[in-house]
């Protein structure tokens, strides 16, 4: 809904254009002139840009590789993003039976934080497991609720939400779930407790998996066509304004650069705004600006 609001106001002005539907075939050029060429449904064209954005976004993390958690095998183990969907059209249910579950459990950092593949926080999943926490305690307060973490990162208004969250009877607990398994009409999560060094089997009706983000597939593609670096992690690499890239004239804003959430992907919009608004005043016509 957010985002719709927001293409409106952006579709409504006249000096932007919106392109749907848009392959980016060839680029190049350097600043102040790149030159693109784009395959449109209404035809192949050339642009001429001073400066480009990037803001691809990040594709969510699929968890299916992660066995021990037995999503895609155990019927009632979904992802955040799937809860989510589930709160917002009111269908609140265990995906194998069609009933409310009474125990919820969060798993936090699936797919983040993992030396052996992705190691970079994912930013936005502490805020987003407390934000659902929260909703579902408040909806129904007879369902319990439960938070596994490593720490639980929720910097700013974050931290208030936490405590609000553990007021409202969510439950925290410091330890990485080793396993998800069946036990007869619900699931069994073996987590080490690591604040009380205590092997815990958290009994669950519903697993919720906080996946986090990787980077989208159109992000090698546009590196190599940009020559924009990526960072180890696979996302756009950038610079201490955490906008700028390699390649002057060109920026990365949001996810683009890692996972973030809906707020700082904001800021940075409004940062590259002014970045490039700075780099015309002082490199271009004034006209251009
Ligand atoms: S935001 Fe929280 S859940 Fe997400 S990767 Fe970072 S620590 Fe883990």
């Amino acid at each position: 809904d957010t985002f719709s609001t927001y293409l409106n106001r952006i579709e409504s002005q006249n000096n932007i254009t919106v392109m749907k539907k848009t392959e980016i075939l060839e680029f190049s050029g350097s600043f102040p002139k790149f030159l693109t060429l784009i395959n449109t449904p209404d035809g192949t064209k050339k642009l001429t840009t001073n400066a480009v954005i990037l803001a691809t976004g990040f594709q969510p993390y699929n968890p299916s590789s992660l066995k021990q958690y037995g999503y895609g095998l155990l019927g009632d183990v979904v992802t955040s993003f799937e809860l989510e969907r589930m709160l917002k059209d009111g269908h609140f249910f265990r995906p194998s039976n069609k009933e409310k579950p009474e125990i919820v459990v969060f798993i936090q950092c699936v797919g983040s934080r993992d030396c052996g593949f992705n190691d970079y926080c994912s930013d936005f999943c502490c805020n987003n497991a407390v934000k659902l926490a929260k909703i579902i305690r408040r909806s129904h307060p007879d369902v319990r609720v439960s938070v596994f973490y490593i720490d639980m990162r929720t910097p700013y208004e974050g931290e208030n939400e936490f405590r609000d969250a553990r007021r409202l009877g969510v439950h925290f607990y410091r330890g990485k779930p080793a396993q998800v398994r069946k036990d007869g009409d619900s699931l069994t999560v073996e987590v080490e407790d690591t604040l009380e060094n205590d092997l815990v089997f958290a009994k669950a009706s519903l697993v919720v998996l906080s996946i986090g983000g990787v980077p989208d597939p159109t992000v090698n593609q546009l590196s190599e066509a940009m020559h924009v670096d990526l960072s180890d992690s696979g996302f756009f690499a950038v610079d201490e304004t955490m906008v700028g890239t390699n390649v002057e004239g060109i920026f990365v804003v949001g996810a683009a650069s890692g996972p973030k959430d809906t707020a700082y992907s904001m800021v940075q919009g409004s940062c590259a705004a002014a970045k490039v608004e700075v780099l015309f005043r002082t490199s271009l016509n004034p006209k251009v600006s």
